[in-house]
């Protein structure tokens, strides 16, 4: 198995047009033209990490946590970035991230993290804006199922929960072939009606050269005729943070130190407790508390995240039980989710976990 096809199943799950615009997922050192002798997936990328996946005979490291975020003019060793470099280019090791893509994909991060509290109706917090085109095309009667099935198929239709979503009209199209045409009927330097099935269905932005391609080629005319809108509305299916219920509402410090089991958490800091019980629960692996407006006003009665600020908390004040569990043990489960892609797609490629502890911050 080549490591393009893993980067190309990583991507199919966590597409790179879906990171945020500070962020540099993807592929970060190494040639992906190679065959794979190995996946070790990891939090962070140390020189421990490497040396870890030169022992496991891994020439593919997986990482949450993007290894470059600048432009080097030297590299001389003098950091742990410059060292893992080097180290990298050294060993022939591929590294690659999925980084805010994974986090904002659907089934990605955070709907891992909600599995293990067991939240159930989980949805997007904070869905992704302007990431939405509308498709609008006329067919004839005959070809408007090949058509929509080819819009489908190229990633066009997905609304929540449903799939193969459209809606179709009738009506007349009205052409006159020039000089050198093909029409798909009528006759040259004569006007034609035909009756059109017109196509309405919505899609991804980075969706759109795909489903072009897959209409023209569908579609029966010579120059089929289409129009691409920008929508405003939001994708409920992408975005930042998820919201979900608990089966049953749960007291504060119950709550708490169920949550602190399972992420195996050396210091959970929280504010102070109002006596609620709790059941509508927000979250946000690693650092969250930008989604802090989306979360106050989704009335949730707890917000999970890896990381806040002091200030952060006085925006809270009692509106809400924010439990702060540190970034590493909040984005621990991003290898489970790596794992479960690749292994799902591609089972006979050798996956290993990393079982290095990259936590930089350790407790008293
Ligand atoms: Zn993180």
């Amino acid at each position: 198995m080549r490591i393009e096809e893993v980067v190309r199943t990583l991507e199919q799950f966590a597409p790179l047009p879906l990171q945020d615009g500070f962020d540099n997922a993807g592929l970060q050192i190494g040639l992906t033209d190679v065959e794979t002798t190995g996946v070790l997936l990891c939090l962070d990328v140390t020189e421990a990490v490497l040396t870890e996946a030169i022992q496991l005979g891994c020439n593919l490291i997986v990482s949450h946590h993007p290894l470059l975020f600048k432009g080097y003019t030297s590299l001389t060793g003098k950091d742990y970035t410059e060292r893992c470099i080097i180290k990298a280019i050294k060993n022939d090791l591929i590294i690659y991230s999925a980084h805010t893509n994974l986090d904002n994909a659907t089934s990605g991060v955070n709907f891992k993290i909600a599995e293990k509290i067991g939240l159930n109706h989980v949805r997007i917090l904070a869905p992704k804006e302007n990431t939405l085109l509308k498709l609008i095309t006329y067919v004839p009667p005959t070809y408007a199922n090949k058509v929509r099935n080819a819009l489908f198929a190229a990633g066009c239709g997905n609304i929540g929960n449903y799939d193969s979503c459209s809606y179709s009209s009738e009506g007349k199209g009205t052409f006159r072939a020039k000089e050198g045409a093909q029409p798909f009927c009528g006759s040259i330097g004569k006007l034609c009606d035909q009756e059109e099935i017109k196509i309405e269905i919505v899609l991804p932005a980075y969706k759109k050269t795909e489903a072009v391609k897959a209409l023209i080629e569908a579609h029966p005319y010579e120059e089929p005729a289409y129009d691409l809108y920008p929508i405003v509305n939001t994708w409920v299916q992408a975005g930042a943070g998820v919201i979900g219920d608990l089966e049953e509402p749960e007291p504060e410090l119950d709550f708490l130190k169920r949550i602190k089991k399972i992420f195996d958490v050396g210091c959970l800091k929280h504010n102070e407790f109002s006596g609620r019980f709790i059941r509508k629960v927000a979250l946000c692996g690693g650092a969250g508390a930008f989604l802090l407006p989306q979360v106050l006003h989704s009335k949730a009665d707890a917000f999970i995240t890896g990381e806040m600020k002091y200030h952060d908390y006085f925006k809270c004040e009692k509106n809400i039980l924010i439990a702060e569990i540190g970034h590493y043990e909040s984005e621990q489960c991003i290898k489970e989710v790596l794992h479960f892609v690749i292994d799902e797609k591609i089972p006979h490629v050798n996956i290993h976990i990393s079982k290095v502890n990259t936590n930089p911050i350790k407790y008293l």
